[in-house]
Formats: structure tokens, sequence, C-alpha cells
């Protein structure tokens, strides 16, 4: 049977980027109230998660930066001027009230998944209040700041000889390319838009990775008004290639759900069923699998799709009609979780243009002859006995303990003081 363990911290929807801000942390308790409603912890393990440390983060991020958004407030940010352009800190990504805190919460999340993945306590594990994939070892980018994909991704590298990355946000997932771009340990795979200087402007077909990652970065840019048979068109056959050439160990899916059609900020045209049929085929290879969220502007939209992805996760089948909820508000006048996404965007993706990014990466994937040659040694098993403490109650708790009794296992594959060895670039040495 499968096991499935859900963070949510009831705090973090709480969080305001400030006013005007796309950005809207609520969007996550919208999606945990449709969660309970449909009764779907029932079917989970929920925990109330931990909050990552400043250790934890200087695991990719530079010690400086990090001592900078632990301290600066919008209280004291007229002490600090000099370092907000140095960070990237002021305008997509504000100084706000909790902000350090706000970090803590989704990175310890994104963290405890891994390290719960890596002890067997759970087959999957869900955060989407996580994918922050936008974030880099020195700066903030894109409305994030910490990078809890790459801090999960390094824990998950303790146990796992090698990690995919999958991200569907309409976004390139830049940061956690970055960060891995020189390793084989790692393979990131994002479909995004791509062209007319949309952000982050990288992720082009050609950006492959480099040295030992070599052909481990895979991108496959798209363009606007992509609808659910055209990405599933490309999405499967790439995926089912990269499970076939790579044949990662782990898996870690950013959900991030501006892809969706009307979405405030993006300019895709995915159905939440089309979205859920992408969670639905990773989940389909049977590996362990971290799921977290990642963009989404539309913020009753997002609170459909990670619902419908929760059960998606837990093969579940749920009503179109949404039930009763202290939100209901938001999701009329329909009161549906699979409304009709209005098409805005007309589907400029030619069935020519997808066949050559298809073929394009497919090559790619070839030049992989056979997976790398990374070999795990036994892990002593009296490291993998960690009390199972797991707690039917749908009430989320604190499972710091379960934190707490992170070990370091002797056969780490990476050593954590080397791993800021370089001093210019933001790419980890695994
Ligand atoms: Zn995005």
């Amino acid at each position: 049977m499968t096991t499935i363990a859900y963070f949510y911290d009831p705090e973090v929807g709480n969080f305001h980027y400030g006013p005007g801000h796309p950005m809207k942390p609520h969007r996550i308790s919208l999606t945990h109230s449709l969660v309970l409603r449909y009764g779907l912890h029932k079917k989970m393990k929920l925990y109330r998660p931990y909050q990552a440390t400043e250790r934890d983060m200087c695991r990719f991020h530079s010690d400086d930066y990090i001592q900078f958004l632990s301290s600066v407030t919008p209280q004291n940010v007229q002490n600090y001027t000099k370092y907000l352009s140095l960070y990237n800190v002021g305008e997509d990504c504000p100084v706000f009230d909790g902000m350090f805190d706000f970090c803590k919460m989704y990175t310890g999340a994104s963290l405890e998944g891994a390290a719960k993945l890596n002890n067997n306590q759970c087959d999957i594990a869900i955060n989407w209040s996580g994918g922050l994939h936008h974030a880099k070892k020195y700066e903030a980018s894109g409305f994030c700041y910490v990078n809890d994909i790459v801090i999960a991704i390094l824990e998950l590298l303790k146990y796992h000889p090698r990690v995919l990355y999958i991200d569907i946000d309409i976004h390139h997932g830049d940061g956690v390319q970055e960060a891995f771009y020189l390793t084989d340990r790692v393979m990131t795979v994002s479909f995004h838009k791509y062209g007319q200087y949309f952000f982050p402007g990288t992720g082009d077909m050609y950006e492959v990775g480099a040295e030992s990652g070599r052909y481990y970065s895979v991108n496959v840019p798209l363009l606007t008004g992509i609808d659910d048979t055209n990405y599933l068109q490309v999405f499967k056959p790439i995926i089912n290639s990269v499970m076939e050439f790579y044949r990662p160990t782990v898996v870690v899916l950013q959900c991030g759900a501006d892809s969706l059609g009307s979405d405030r900020l993006g300019c895709f045209n995915l159905s939440i069923k089309g979205h859920g049929e992408c969670v639905e085929y990773v989940k389909s290879f049977n590996l362990p699998l971290l799921v977290l969220g990642g963009g989404g502007y539309t913020k009753r939209n997002v609170a459909r799709c990670w619902t419908y992805e929760t059960a998606v996760v837990l093969g579940e089948q749920i009503s179109n009609e949404i039930p009763y909820n202290e939100y209901l508000e938001y999701f009329g006048p329909d009161f549906l979780l699979h409304p009709e996404i209005f098409t805005k965007q007309e589907n400029l993706n030619t069935r020519q243009y997808l066949d050559n990014i298809k073929s394009s990466v497919m090559e790619n994937l070839k030049m992989l002859t056979a997976a790398p040659s990374v070999q795990m040694q036994d892990i002593p098993s009296d490291l993998l006995s960690l009390e199972n403490t797991e707690e039917p109650d749908p009430d989320v708790r604190n499972s710091t303990d379960d934190l707490d009794k992170r070990i370091e296992p002797n056969n780490e594959f990476y050593d954590g003081d080397k791993d800021n060895d370089k001093e210019n670039d933001g790419y980890l040495d695994v």
C-alpha cells in the first residue's frame, strides 16, 4: 500500500507579500480547506512540518545571503539599502513581515518530505507550500527567496544515486537547473513558456548541462496557448524516455499551477485535468516521489488544481461539486472543481514545432548511453529503523522530532562542507 505524507503548517497561509503582489500564500490555506472538506486527509498522514534552520539553508545558499534574509525586516530595511540590489530583494521579492519565517516553513516541509522518503516513512510526500524554483545561491528571484527544492534534493542525494527533477510550472526551473548544471547525479527536466522575454528568460532547448552534467539538463521550451492535448503529447514521451535512459531512484515534481489557463501571470491553456494527468503519469512509474507546489496566481484555480492532484496522488475519485467550506465564495458562480477554463490565448504551438522540440530532446537523451555509474553503498540497518510516529488524527501536528532524528549516513555522496567551495558560481559540486 502506498503511504502518502502531507505537510501543512496552519500559519503558512497568513503571510502577505504586500498589496497588489500576485504571490498569495493564502492559496495554500484554500487548498488545505478543500483537501479537508473532500475528506482526503483521512487517506494520508498529515504533518505540521519542521522549520528549516539557517544551517539547512546554507547547504545551498551563501552564508551572507541567508544572514541578510534572517535579519532584514520592513522596520529595519532602510539600514540594508545597499544589500537590497545585491540580493535582488525589494520589488518582485519584497521584504514583508515574517518573510524569513515563511522561508523556514516552506523549506522545512520540503526537507522533511525528503527525509521521510529517505527513511522509507512514506512513498510520496506532498508540500504545496514549496516548489520555489527561482531562488539562487546568492539571490532572490521571481517571488522565491530560499530554494527549498535544491535543499530537498541535497537531502535525497544522501541516499539516492540519481534524482530526477520535473517542473511543470509555466516558468523555467532556472534555480534548480543552475544548482545541478554540472552534475549527473540530478537530471532536471523543465517544460515552460520560452521567448518574448518571458520570465526568467532561460530554458532554451540548447541548455543541456555542462561538464559531468552534459545532457543532464533537459529543457522543453513551449509557446503561448498550449492546450492539454499538445502538452501531454510532448510530456509523456519525453518523461517516458527520461525514465528509460536515466533510471532515477527518486523523483521530485514541481507542480506550478501558473501553467493553467486563465492564470493571472501565465499564458498557457492547460485544464486542471490536463495538469493532473502529468502528475498521474509521473506517479505511474512507482518511484518515491516528492510533490511540490510552485507558481499559480489565480488563487481559486490553484486550490482546485492542487486539491485534485492530492486526490490523484491518493488514487481517489472526488466529486466535481465543491463541498461546503469556509472559502466557498471563491469558487462561485459554478462551485465546480473542474470549471470550464476560458481560452484567452491562441495556441501558437504547431505540430511541426512540437515534433521538432521532441525529437531534439530525444536525440540528447540518447547521448546518455547508460545510466551513470554512481554506486550505492549499504546503509547500516539501524539508521533505517526510525520510529514510526504517524498519527491518524486529521489535526496537523508537530513532527520536529523526525528532523531531530535526521541522520548523516556514512555513505554521503557529497561533502556538506564543500558545497560552497566555489566562489564565483551557483553550481553545486555533488
Ligand atoms: Zn511560475
